[in-house]
């Protein structure tokens, strides 16, 4: 008892000042990247448990590596920083990846009009306060053939927004087969009863008559809405209403609205895909879809159609909080100008990759003659994904990784670059056919340190390790 009294005397218990810690190297890179005052917080809430512990109580500091448990709880806030990754699912637009990645040719276009004052809302012929769409209904009009455009902040918005305003308090006639779940929890029936429509349904899951639709109208009825089936398909004995007879046949004062969804325009890549153009030239009043699928803009969604209707969707004061802010509007400008002038920088994506899946190959070839006993090469599918083209997969190349599956997902999701493939068959697998030319060379840097020369990329390797202690 009296040697152990002895011993606790020479322990410390002054933890280091906070403020001499902060100046330490070690710190510096965090700082850089999560700021001082979040790095401090970190360092408080440490030192404020490690106070409550009962090993601080017995052996003071010297029971604790701080630097080490710092460095651990600081590389796992780092971790839920948005950061750029290497796609190597197979699937070209995927929702948790943040969908399309832009061109940087059209991140760069845009960086004056966003970095000075511009003239969002300032008609520059006569001075006086303009619109938010810049040349928007022009481009649009060009792009798809409708009279007008407008641009709000997500293709959910879209629905709600034509939904709140065209038929609000009345009846919208929806298919059953088209009652769908987009995702986290986008339902088509809970937007209709948010936006204070009533859902009227009619057919069957499988089969919906042009005429089922028009037995179903009453006086009362605002609007059919045909949802594009966009992240699932129903096979075999199937029929859905031509939107041409639908658009013929409807009452003047019933408006037919599409939600095409995907955003495919002109693309060749893509002709099992209807079209926001089909659907316009077939008579549809008003067609809405994402700005950030096909397109390969940033996160918007896009209403087209008649212009009278445009206007008063623009006029709704909900409008207010769905508008977009000039960053996205200055890009999809940019993005649909490049378009029209068919320039490889107006192509989304999706379909830059689909148009040169043959290069999965190549790239699949050369990483087995570089890391022959670790890689081999395997045919695979892939797809457009993100709730676009459900029921269509391109055969491609990729290349499976020996070793434990869950072990190798785990280190390369943990690399300086994080790698991100899939596992099929309980094998590690890296699809080609979604890993653009730019990102490949790194991928290979990144594959070079993590299987052959483990010390090439040290950075990589302390995050793994350090992480591991905080996962
Ligand atoms: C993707 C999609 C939506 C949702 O669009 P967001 O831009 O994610 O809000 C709605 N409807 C259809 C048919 C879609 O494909």
């Amino acid at each position: 008892m009296k040697a152990n009294q002895k011993a606790n005397q020479k322990v410390s218990h002054r933890l280091p000042q906070v403020e001499q810690l902060l100046q330490q190297h070690f710190l510096s890179p965090f700082i850089e990247k999560l700021s001082r005052p979040v790095v401090t917080k970190v360092i408080r809430s440490y030192f404020a448990e490690i106070r409550q512990s009962a090993v601080f109580k017995l052996q003071g500091c010297n029971g604790f590596n701080i630097i080490e448990a710092l460095t651990s709880r600081l590389e796992g806030v780092l971790l839920q920083r948005q950061t750029a990754v290497i796609n190597a699912t197979g699937t070209i637009i995927h929702t948790n990846l943040g969908r399309s990645p832009i061109d940087p040719a059209l991140w760069d276009a845009v960086k004056e009009v966003n970095t000075s004052y511009n003239n969002l809302e300032l008609k520059l012929e006569d001075g006086k306060r303009g619109q938010r769409k810049g040349l928007l209904n022009t481009l649009l009009a060009t792009l798809t053939g409708a009279d007008a455009g407008l641009l709000v902040n997500n293709n959910a918005c879209s629905i709600y927004l034509l939904l709140h305003e065209l038929a609000k308090g009345k009846e919208v006639i929806v298919s059953r087969g088209e009652q769908i779940q987009i995702g986290g929890g986008f339902r088509i029936p809970d937007i209709l009863a948010l936006s204070g429509a009533k859902l009227v349904e009619v057919g069957t899951t499988n089969i919906t008559t042009a005429d089922d639709y028009i037995d179903a109208i009453t006086e009362n009825t605002a609007m059919v809405l045909v949802v594009h089936q966009s992240n699932f398909a129903i096979r075999g004995f199937t029929e859905s209403a031509d939107i041409n007879e639908l658009s013929r046949r409807l009452p003047k004062e019933v408006i037919l609205a599409v939600d095409q969804g995907s955003g495919v325009t002109c693309e060749p890549h893509f002709p099992e895909e209807k079209s926001v153009l089909k659907y316009i030239s077939a008579g549809a009043d008003l067609v809405c879809f994402s700005g950030d699928k096909i397109l390969g803009g940033p996160q918007a969604g896009i209403i087209c159609g008649d212009a009278s209707l445009i206007q008063r969707l623009e006029k709704n004061p909900m409008m207010r909080a769905f508008r977009s802010g000039r960053v996205v509007l200055s890009l999809i400008e940019e993005l649909l100008v490049r378009k029209l002038n068919e320039q490889e920088s107006g192509k989304g994506i999706s379909e830059r990759l689909v148009a040169q899946l043959a290069a999965s190959l190549a790239k699949a070839d050369r990483l087995t003659r570089l890391f022959p006993s670790h890689i081999e090469i395997c045919s695979l599918k892939a797809v457009v994904g993100g709730g676009t083209l459900p029921d269509v997969d391109y055969a491609c190349w990729g290349v499976t990784l020996a070793g434990d599956p869950l072990k190798l997902s785990r280190d390369l999701r943990l690399r300086s670059t994080p790698i991100i493939g899939v596992i099929q068959k309980k094998q590690f697998i890296l699809n080609l056919a979604s890993v653009p030319d730019a990102d490949f060379e790194r991928l290979i840097v990144l594959l070079e340190g993590y299987l052959i020369d483990k010390k090439g990329d040290v950075e990589s390797d302390c995050r793994a390790e350090r992480v591991k202690a905080v996962i």
